[in-house]
């Protein structure tokens, strides 16, 4: 089944997530900051302005659609073209999938706004949700994430802690390394001293995977990043290799499917293969048919090549 949807993407191959549905809630690109690391590219709406970016009515009748092909993910995912507590209508949103389904409700955020009572209450209902954060102090912030002028780091850890004292159910804390400006030992120290005091279920280390938005980000290997892990503690990990969950349906692999996989996230042809659960030998032939078409481009990063389509570079988070 291809997906002619405009809010409802995937599910897509997440390596925290296994099969996620994505609801993406803001247009392309919309955040509150402009992450080095960012795999959608730069932004072009930084903004911290809450509002109803797109027709809640329109995502739930794709949702529904969705759902209807008894098609399981392994989780519906807020996330997507920016920051998803940017919608002012994501508590109801959160509420309105939950009277449909069981499958869990996941949130990525990038954590910027949780300082505001109305999105810790907007999260309220969902049953994880993954902050990130790649900065143990302001200068850093302003490095790696050059958010809007509107925010200062100390509001957002304040912000973040609050949420993670209130929240019931579970947060999963990425924290995002880069070679070179997050990767030493005090700076990873301040950053460990952060998820101390959150107290995660699961602390999940991550670095550069896919083309990033600006050259400066760069990955840090994998043997560092086991280094590192041990100032996190027990419970944190390496970000794994996504595996699909075994037994669940899947789509067939159309070309549609796969551009509007490719338009929020750059992928390997394995993501594209395990993600809409099609062999590669199908996936590699429609990616051929989009690269003859022009509409879509590979890319190289660290030795592996990603699909990504033309005009949008490409969940970092
Ligand atoms: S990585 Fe996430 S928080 Fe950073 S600019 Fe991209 S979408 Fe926004």
């Amino acid at each position: 089944m291809s997906c002619p949807c405009k809010y409802v993407f995937g599910p897509v191959p997440s390596r925290r997530l296994g099969r996620s549905l994505g609801l993406d809630l803001v247009p392309f690109k919309t955040c509150t900051f402009d992450c080095l690391y960012c795999q959608l590219g730069r932004t072009t709406d930084l903004t911290v302005k809450r509002k109803p970016y797109v027709p809640s009515q329109a995502v739930l009748e794709e949702l529904d659609r969705y759902l209807k092909t008894g098609i399981r993910p392994d989780y519906i995912t807020f996330s997507g073209s920016g920051e998803p507590t940017l919608n002012s209508d994501l508590g109801c949103l959160i509420a309105a999938v939950k009277r449909r389904t069981r499958i869990p409700v996941a949130v990525l955020t990038n954590a910027s706004l949780l300082w505001k009572p109305a999105v810790r209450d907007a999260l309220a209902a969902a049953d994880v949700v993954l902050p990130s954060l790649s900065a143990g102090n302001s200068r850093i912030f302003h490095l790696v994430n050059r958010p809007h002028s509107d925010l200062k780091y100390g509001l957002m850890l304040e912000g973040l802690l609050k949420f993670a004292h209130q929240f019931k159910g579970k947060i999963w804390f990425e924290v995002f390394l880069l070679k070179g400006i997050t990767s030493m030992e005090k700076e990873v120290e301040r950053l460990a001293k952060v998820a101390r005091k959150i107290n995660p279920s699961r602390i999940q280390l991550n670095t550069v995977i896919r083309p990033p938005s600006d050259p400066l980000a760069k990955p840090v290997s994998t043997e560092k990043m086991r280094h590192l892990a041990f100032q996190f503690g027990r419970n944190a990990e390496i970000l794994p290799d996504f595996h699909a969950s075994r037994g669940s349906k899947s789509r067939t692999g159309e070309a549609t499917g796969i551009k509007a996989l490719l338009g929020r996230r750059p992928c390997t042809l394995s993501d594209i293969a395990q993600g809409l659960h099609i062999s590669h030998s199908e996936a590699l032939k429609i990616l051929g048919k989009l690269i003859e078409q022009k509409s879509v481009v590979s890319k190289r990063q660290n030795g592996q090549a990603f699909f990504t389509t033309i005009g949008a570079q490409g969940e970092n988070r």
